[in-house]
């Protein structure tokens, strides 16, 4: 069963999404702020956090980058602000997912299942290869990324978009093809998200992250992983 966090500090919402996600088959623990968010999450270890970032006391920033340091779970950020810029910021702080208050339930359960596809996915598995390149190493299945001779810490949606392009490696994967394995059906045309995970992970494992020498995007068509 998936186990949901839900981060929020307003209780009628709360009480919606509990009732909502109970009677959908989550299982669901509340927290009202981030430091009982920490702690509910070292205690219960969900699949999903769903965190609103507008939360009393410590920012949901931080709160995000507590538990990307902790915890596996898929992260995916509710908020009612709208810029641009503070989604970019979540999902470089380690969210996976950016939701815009006011929301459909059908929508957020749409985004929850991808959520915890990706935390699943993201677990180790005993048949994935280990790639040895000039500038750094993965091994799929213990999920350990080496870039220098330390260790490189990935996000889930960061191996899980690692792991389409490295088993298509030397071939073009389409943008599509690639939303829609890391993040659902639902977000086919959010090619931002995959520049903002290009960009992440040329930067954490490429040596000249402006110019790649394994990650190379095909400017309107896709992306292709050279070993
Ligand atoms: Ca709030």
């Amino acid at each position: 069963m998936t186990r949901v966090l839900v981060v929020e500090d307003e209780p009628p919402l709360v009480r919606a999404l509990e009732i909502n996600l109970k009677a959908r088959g989550f299982d669901v623990d509340t927290a009202p702020d981030g430091a009982q968010a920490l702690r509910s999450a070292a205690a219960s270890a969900p699949d999903v956090v769903l965190l609103d970032l507008g939360l009393p006391a410590m920012d949901g920033i931080d709160v995000i980058k507590e538990l990307r340091r902790r915890n596996r779970a898929s992260i995916l950020v509710v908020s009612a602000r709208r810029t641009s810029d503070e989604k970019i910021t979540a999902l470089d702080a380690g969210a996976d997912d950016y939701l815009t208050k006011p929301f459909s339930m059908d929508e957020l359960l749409a985004r929850l299942r991808a959520a915890a596809r990706r935390t699943d996915t993201a677990k180790p598995s005993d048949d994935a290869p280990v790639i040895v390149t000039e500038t750094f190493t993965l091994d799929l299945a213990a999920k350990k990324a080496r870039r220098d001779g330390r260790d490189v810490r990935l996000t889930p949606t960061e191996w899980h978009l690692l792991e389409v392009l490295v088993r298509n490696s030397g071939r073009l994967v389409g943008r599509h093809q690639l939303l829609e394995e890391v993040w659902g059906t639902s977000q086919r045309t959010q090619t931002n998200y995959l520049r903002v995970y290009m960009a992440q992970l040329r930067r954490k494992l490429e040596t000249d992250p402006a110019h790649p020498k394994h990650f190379f995007t095909a400017p309107g068509m896709g992306y292709r992983f050279d070993p």
